[in-house]
């Protein structure tokens, strides 16, 4: 079966969170389960281009509105990520540093889907599957199957993954120019409450829809950013795959960012080892137990929420428990936790800013990662703490309901509490701190965390049934 995933991230190509990761990883096990999958993404300036070798595969034209455009897709050329990677080059347009952010990514974002359909309806031969990936990618099974110029793939299967489903790409009916000549007929398959709504046209377009959790499918049934009902009335064809991360980057034995590596046998010193590397960095005690944020400043997370409860947190554990931030966001937070880095030295520190070998780093030398998340559609933080024996604590909410077991349960390992509160945030690191006082028990947690199968060769076999059903 050959697949093409057609995606805004790809890790280690340009990340901007868990998308890049799963669109990076997939297709690799996808591969070498037998199956032929592809990555076609825009060509950012990132790092990854500069580093490897391309040849161009395709050149072409289209317009996006009054604007005429010429796209290059190219080749990476060795395979060296384990699928075929395609980048589109738009000058103008895709050739940024960033991946989102701009004024213009609405015009960005449709453009390159366009480049993808009209290569798409370049090739010799079909593809089995055009898998797109969250709203950037949202337009393409509407193009396919109403735009004059392209209708002619309308018979192609299309999945649409949401990682996210509050994003959803709003752009006003001003901007319906930029979409190619399409059957007029066809507007309600673009509008949502009076906007073009590139996810709620994909999944009423697409042929399934998945979703990276199976609670994630259900909460958006209630909770999906106005797009309950749509979610309630497309339920037949939507299906919950649970996101699986890399067993082969994430491995605290091999990982190429960690000084000190472990495995199950050693985890305890494995852990002390890179704890005290890490405590050293950031001026904090390596005796206390550490607790760990990594993630987007953003109230989504509740990230919000997290300097009134490390404060509290602080107070009720006189001092006896140490905290680390990771992550970049909303400025307000950022500030209030570089101000609580002057107050409460010693015991907090914080980087403002993207780290992914700290993020390493962190997962091997933390004790608990806190994930207060209000939304967590999968969560992939708490599966890469649990491989590298950092217990969870996290709301239960979504793929974090799906993941982590609560330790008074029957062989829990994590922490899991109801509300996105500082009470709540606070109460479980009491818990978190009287169970790092049992050794014992710690040590079994990790372990067994550890061993749990989160690997992409169990999910694959879920998505493959999803393309079977469409063919
Ligand atoms: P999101 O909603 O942001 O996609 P996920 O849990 O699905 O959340 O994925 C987050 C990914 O991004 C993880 O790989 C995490 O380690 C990484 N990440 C988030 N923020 C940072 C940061 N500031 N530095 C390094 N890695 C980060």
């Amino acid at each position: 079966m050959e697949i093409i995933h057609v995606s805004a991230e790809c890790y280690p190509v340009a990340k901007a969170g868990g998308l890049g990761d799963v669109v990076g990883a997939l297709p690799k096990y996808q591969c070498k389960a037998g199956d032929i999958a592809k990555v076609v993404m825009p060509m950012y300036r990132t790092k990854f281009l500069y580093e490897h070798e391309w040849e161009v595969d395709f050149k072409g034209s289209s317009n996006l509105g009054n604007r005429y455009f010429d796209y290059t897709v190219i080749k990476e050329k060795t395979n060296q990520l384990g699928f075929d990677l395609y980048l589109v080059d738009i000058n103008g347009l895709l050739d940024r540093q960033k991946i989102y952010g701009y004024d213009d990514d609405a015009e960005r974002f449709t453009a390159f889907q366009i480049a993808v359909v009209n290569w798409l309806s370049n090739w010799e031969h079909r593809p089995d599957i055009v898998h797109c990936h969250d709203h950037h990618t949202a337009l393409i099974p509407f193009m396919m199957q109403f735009c004059y110029d392209y209708q002619f793939l309308g018979s192609l299967p299309t999945v649409l993954t949401i990682h996210n489903g509050q994003y959803q790409g709003w752009m006003g009916w001003d901007k319906s120019i930029f979409i190619p000549r399409w059957d007029l007929w066809k507007r309600g398959m673009l509008d949502w409450e009076g906007n073009i709504n590139p996810l709620a046209s994909g999944v009423k377009c697409a042929g399934k829809i998945t979703t990276v959790s199976m609670s994630y499918l259900e909460e958006l049934r209630v909770n999906a950013n106005g797009l309950e009902k749509l979610f309630e009335y497309e339920r037949g064809k939507c299906v919950g795959i649970l996101n699986g991360i890399d067993n082969e980057i994430w491995d605290p034995q091999t990982d190429p960012y960690l000084e000190h590596h472990f495995s199950v046998k050693d985890v305890t010193l494995g852990k002390q080892k890179n704890k005290e590397a890490l405590c050293k960095r950031f001026g904090l005690d390596p005796q206390k137990p550490l607790f760990v944020f990594i993630g987007r400043l953003v109230g989504e997370k509740a990230a919000d929420i997290l300097p009134d409860a490390i404060r509290t947190a602080i107070h009720n554990t006189q001092g006896n428990a140490s905290f680390l931030i990771l992550g970049s966001g909303e400025t307000a937070i950022e500030w209030e936790f570089q101000q609580m880095t002057g107050t409460h030295a010693g015991i907090f520190n914080a980087v403002i800013g993207y780290d992914e070998k700290l993020s390493h780093h962190i997962y091997a030398g933390a004790d608990f990662l806190l994930m207060p998340s209000r939304v967590e559609p999968c969560g992939l933080n708490q599966m890469y703490s649990m491989r590298y024996g950092t217990v969870p604590i996290v709301r239960s909410t979504g793929g974090l309901k799906d993941t982590v077991v609560d330790m008074g349960d029957y062989q829990g390992f994590g922490i899991r509490f109801d509300q996105a509160s500082i009470t709540d945030v606070d109460y479980s690191v009491g818990r978190a701190v009287s169970v790092y006082r049992d050794k014992v028990h710690l040590e079994w947690m990790r372990k067994h965390m550890m061993q749990i199968d989160h690997s992409w060769e169990r999910t694959v076999d879920q998505y493959r049934q999803v393309y079977l059903s469409l063919q």
